[in-house]
């Protein structure tokens, strides 16, 4: 951070907002800018840190190491710019989405993340051939802030073994962060995030992809279509394809694990070979070891 500091003069500017996910990614521009020698970013429109006044920046606490460890990945700026052609090693990719998973724990820039528990972060292999993308944590996932260990991600992983696969040879994620529910009594009833919820969280899903760089991504529900392709997706419709999202990256789209559970019981078997089908063409079915 000092060096950057250095490197651009902006620093104290630049360190107010490191705990939010666009300061993250404001960093990176930045920080790239600094990079490629020419002027680091005037602090216009578009940085992330343009509204923070100076004289507060220098009464917050330094952050954390993460921008130091996002800004070497290879990656495509929010600005569609291309970034550093740098690979973070295995161990640096870990430690980078570890400190995302703080960063994100912090996050409030839409009001999940103050109801919530904790804020819930991909986890898998991280040179993953693919990402599989879901909707947001429900409460199993918020309690333990592990990705599908509920009911759903048991289906989850009774696909994968049915296709040959096991999780850990995944990266598994969602769309949103943190659990978004309405309360029926005790209970904690999972509530489909808003689009703008969604939106707002994007930044964060973006960063794990650009520090994982898979190859392709399977969108689990509208939610994480809608997220990953830039547009309203008829998942019905556009199910069991692959489309390309805005990078170009190859996404196959198809039902969320939930729609399956919450199914009319008599179509139950038919739907999940036909969501086998769909998983099929992302993760082909291979020979158990
Ligand atoms: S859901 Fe996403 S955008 Fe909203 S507070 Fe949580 S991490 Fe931030």
């Amino acid at each position: 951070m000092r060096q950057i500091g250095k490197a651009c003069g902006h620093f104290f500017i630049c360190s107010t907002r490191v705990r939010s996910g666009s300061a993250i990614r404001g960093f990176v521009r930045h920080r790239m800018a600094a990079q490629r020698g020419g002027p680091a970013l005037s602090h216009g429109r578009t940085s992330a840190f343009s509204t923070c006044p100076r004289p507060r920046a220098r009464s917050l606490p330094m952050k954390s190491t993460v921008s130091d460890l996002v800004v070497q990945r290879s990656a495509t700026t929010a600005r569609g710019e291309a970034a550093v052609p740098t690979r973070l090693s295995v161990a640096r990719t870990r430690e980078a989405l570890l400190e995302l998973k703080k960063a994100t724990d912090r996050c409030r820039e839409c009001p999940l993340g103050a109801r919530a528990t904790q804020a819930v972060c991909g986890e898998g292999r991280v040179r993953s051939a693919i990402m599989v993308v879901g909707e947001q944590p429900g409460d199993k996932e918020d309690v333990q802030g592990r990705p599908f260990v509920g009911p759903a991600g048991k289906l989850l992983d009774r696909a994968l073994d049915e296709l040959g696969w096991t999780r850990e040879e995944l990266y598994v994620t969602n769309a949103v962060k943190h659990f978004k529910y309405e309360l029926r009594g005790k209970r904690r009833m999972h509530k489909t995030p808003a689009q703008r919820e969604a939106e707002a969280c994007h930044h964060w899903l973006q960063d794990e992809i650009d520090l994982v760089r898979p190859p392709a991504l399977v969108a689990l529900g509208a939610t994480a279509a809608r997220v990953l392709l830039g547009r309203q997706v008829a998942v019905t419709k556009e199910r069991g394809r692959w489309h390309g999202d805005p990078s170009g990256r190859p996404v196959l789209v198809t039902l969320h694990p939930s729609a399956l559970l919450r199914g009319d019981p008599r179509q139950r078997d038919e739907a999940w070979q036909a969501w086998l089908k769909d998983l099929g063409i992302a993760l082909p079915r291979k020979a158990k070891d």
